[in-house]
């Protein structure tokens, strides 16, 4: 039995280092922010080429966090993908706006940067580009709209830890990039976790006051802030962790590698890079007209797959009342009935990797 992912593997692969680490934290007496937490943040914000991280409870809250921090609120639009997990909607509604959804580019699943144009109102604040699956969106024109249209870009970049737009990591291409670090992402805690990364100390100090009660000085409260603060322990476990990352990345492109070789002449739609993207393969996602079929015959031979994502926000029953009708964005539609995801992660091995694609060729 291949599974589509095994999160344990990480930690069995570090254990000296994350055991270590998790201990130093214990040992500390210092179990709320504090110095563990400065010291990942200062790590975070240099490996992603950005000036400033804070550190946050999880990826949904440094998202929630970005938008308060832009007094995003009631009477507001962000424009979001259609397609995506539905933290990147929920984080829009919890602050009372309203998420516009842009439909995607077929070939890269990404926000199709020449349909939002057409999206935007006077009511539109943020712009909201997800990097699906590890791949970078097309950044450039949804700056460039973000200029002319003087709105805020926010970045979910839950799935895009290391990913390159045009050579340069992700992290501070807009106002506020939102990381999670939830146990499967790329670069992964041992339970919850999330950051913010920007060049704006405007924002970043906004979002480190708005994350702990609203509050700098203790027990004196400036705005009605959140208590979502990066546990010291994750943090000691991410820094154990981040060493490891671009390691951990290079086996991921080996493993899209031989996916991208082993089944280039099936009849799959399969991943395509555009030349200005360095994607990190969170997720590999190919596509078939008949993927549930797929999916039952490689779970018959033994081969986990999962499916991002089954159902777009609009469909989903928490967005009945948005009033956006199932057939309003056909694209999401489609891919939500087409995508499947076969396994992948850092300690996934090349030969299992010739097992899936075996298999795959055999069901498709
Ligand atoms: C995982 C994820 C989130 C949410 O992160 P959590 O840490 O689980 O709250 C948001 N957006 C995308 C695209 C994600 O994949």
């Amino acid at each position: 039995m291949i599974p589509f992912l095994d999160l344990g593997a990480s930690y069995r692969e570090l254990k000296a280092e994350i055991d270590a680490a998790i201990h130093r934290v214990l040992d500390s007496g210092w179990y709320i922010l504090g110095p563990e937490v400065d010291a990942f943040e200062e790590e975070w914000a240099a490996y992603c080429g950005a000036n400033h991280a804070v550190g946050v409870a999880n990826g949904l809250d440094a998202l929630i966090l970005a938008l308060r921090a832009l007094d995003v609120g009631p009477g507001d639009e962000v424009i979001v993908p259609s397609n995506t997990f539905i933290a990147t909607w929920l984080a829009v509604t919890a602050v009372g706006a309203r998420p516009v959804p842009v439909e995607p580019d077929p070939t890269t699943h990404n926000i199709d940067p020449t349909r939002i144009s057409a999206a935007i109102t006077a009511a539109t604040k943020v712009l909201l580009p997800v990097h699906l699956y590890g791949q970078p969106a097309d950044l450039d024109p949804i700056l460039a709209l973000a200029h002319q249209h003087g709105l805020a870009v926010v970045e979910d970049a839950a799935q895009a830890h290391g990913a390159r737009y045009k050579g340069q990591r992700i992290g501070a291409h807009g106002d506020v990039v939102c990381w999670s670090f939830y146990p499967g992402k790329n670069l992964g805690a041992l339970g919850d976790g999330g950051a913010v990364t920007t060049n704006r100390a405007d924002l970043a100090d906004r979002i480190r006051v708005l994350r702990n009660y609203g509050s700098r000085v203790k027990y004196v409260n400036e705005v009605p802030g959140m208590n979502s603060r990066l546990d010291p322990i994750q943090a000691a476990v991410l820094r154990a962790k981040l060493p490891y990352l671009d390691v951990w990345t290079e086996r991921r492109r080996a493993i899209s590698a031989a996916y991208g070789e082993g089944l280039k002449d099936s009849d799959l739609i399969l991943p395509q890079v555009p030349g200005w993207a360095d994607p990190v393969w969170h997720l590999y996602v190919i596509r078939s007209d008949r993927r549930d079929e797929l999916q039952r015959r490689l779970s018959e031979a033994g081969v986990g797959t999962s499916i991002h994502y089954p159902i777009p926000p609009h469909m989903q029953a928490a967005y009945a009342d948005l009033g956006v009708p199932a057939e309003a964005l056909p694209l999401a539609r489609q891919l939500a009935a087409e995508v499947l995801s076969l396994p992948m992660g850092p300690q996934f091995s090349l030969v299992d990797a010739a097992k899936v694609i075996e298999a795959v060729r055999a069901a498709a």
